[in-house]
């Protein structure tokens, strides 16, 4: 079937704006994606009808918020192929959910212990380690990146194991360079050593079909607003005996079985993890997101952004000065780069003047930029809705631009 990108477009109002007199290129999608309007849509139609706090008791609307809400956790359950319903916890998104990981199955490292980053790893996958380093004198070791300054230096990563190591923890798809990790094979060496993982899929999910039982992750995280869902909500999936044998991360309500100030005993799985009231029309909204993924496919939307990806950096070679970060063979719809020595931010703010919305700076990745030896990049990330018009009106806005930064 032929990928009918303007039909796509027609359910994305947000698409639909101009700046300065252009019409908007929005190729910031790996900040956050656009929503489609059957997503607005539920979340308007849940918020004037059907707005009821979930898991309270007998009420006849009550109980259909709750049903919506785990509803909408099967599917996502069955979406990325996890074992078990309640090994998938909603949380506030990626950086939530590693947070929670760092801070609740974290409490068992002690002195000593290592765990594995990457250096091409977002803050979120940082700092929550280094808060646990900070508590408990564990060290963190990170993977450096290959002579080929795009993927990682596998052999490193092989060696950095030892006995001492407890963890490791990293991203599927770098937010910057765009490269697609082997996380499976990650994962098989990690486990050899009976070592614990983690991954980021918060670029991954949006682009790929992520199975979690087939790559064996022992945590994958991610985040609605990346992948045309509403914002404010991620997803921890976890392994079921591991989540078991953690302690709650935030206490509150609905986490409990029972409370007494003599002792206080927790929910069985996934509602330990869930202290309080979530955004439970966020969550139900969610699964519009998915089945709006689904109703066009993920390989169609592979297809899709690997052409305009091509045809984007083939575009950008031709221009005087233009150097790219992130050449890995296998690469997601990213592209980070500089027009010679100019600074990224003059570069985004002459493109926004022409329309085309990009992000600059360092991208939550400062040790990925000192490794690059750069302060930050200017980034231009696809999604399922850009079209070859818009790769080629970014083209002239570059063409344009790059003699006044030389
Ligand atoms: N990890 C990666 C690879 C990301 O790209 C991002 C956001 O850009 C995050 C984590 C954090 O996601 P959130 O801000 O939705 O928690």
């Amino acid at each position: 079937m032929e990928y009918n990108v303007e039909k796509i477009r027609r359910d994305f109002p947000g698409l639909d704006r101009s700046f300065y007199g252009h019409p908007m290129v929005y190729l910031d999608n790996t900040a956050t994606s656009q929503t489609p309007r059957q997503v607005v849509e539920e979340i308007e139609r849940l918020y004037y009808n059907h707005k009821a706090n979930v898991h309270r008791g007998v009420s006849s609307i009550s109980q259909e918020a709750t049903d919506r809400q785990e509803a909408t956790r099967r599917r996502v359950a069955e979406w990325i192929g996890a074992g078990s319903v309640e090994e998938v916890i909603f949380t506030r998104g990626t950086t939530e959910s590693i947070n929670l990981v760092a801070a609740s199955f974290g409490q068992r490292f002690k002195e000593g212990d290592e765990i594995i980053l990457t250096v091409m790893e977002h803050h979120s996958n940082i700092v929550p380690w280094q808060l646990l380093a900070m508590r408990t004198g564990i060290r963190l070791r990170v993977v450096p990146l290959g002579s080929d300054n795009s993927t990682l230096d596998f052999e490193s990563y092989r060696l950095l194991f030892n006995d001492r190591t407890v963890m490791a923890s990293f991203c599927h798809v770098s937010n910057v360079l765009g490269t697609v990790n082997p996380v499976s094979e990650m994962i098989a060496i990690a486990h050899s050593h009976g070592v614990p993982v983690l991954v980021d899929g918060a670029q991954a999910v949006p682009h790929m079909k992520v199975d979690v039982t087939a790559l064996d992750a022992d945590f994958y995280v991610f985040s609605s607003h990346k992948m045309y869902g509403p914002t404010g909500i991620g997803v921890l999936y976890g392994k079921r005996d591991l989540l078991e044998s953690m302690p709650p991360y935030q206490g509150g309500g609905e986490m409990i079985s029972s409370v007494s100030f003599g002792g206080t005993t927790w929910a069985d799985l996934p509602f330990k993890f869930e202290a309080g009231t979530p955004d439970f029309i966020g969550i139900a909204a969610l699964h519009r997101a998915i089945d709006y993924i689904d109703s066009i496919g993920y390989d169609a939307i592979y297809r899709h952004e690997k052409e305009l990806l091509d045809y984007a950096v083939d575009g950008m070679k031709g221009i005087e000065g233009m150097r790219i970060f992130g050449n890995s063979p296998h690469k997601s719809a990213v592209i980070s780069f500089l027009i010679g020595n100019a600074h990224h931010y003059d570069t985004g703010m002459l493109l926004d003047k022409l329309g085309i919305e990009v992000r600059t700076g360092h991208h939550c990745a400062q040790p990925l930029m000192r490794a690059l030896g750069i302060e930050g990049t200017v980034r231009a990330s696809l999604a399922m809705y850009n079209t070859k018009e818009e790769i080629d009106m970014f083209l002239l806005a570059l063409r344009r631009i790059a003699p006044m930064l030389a």
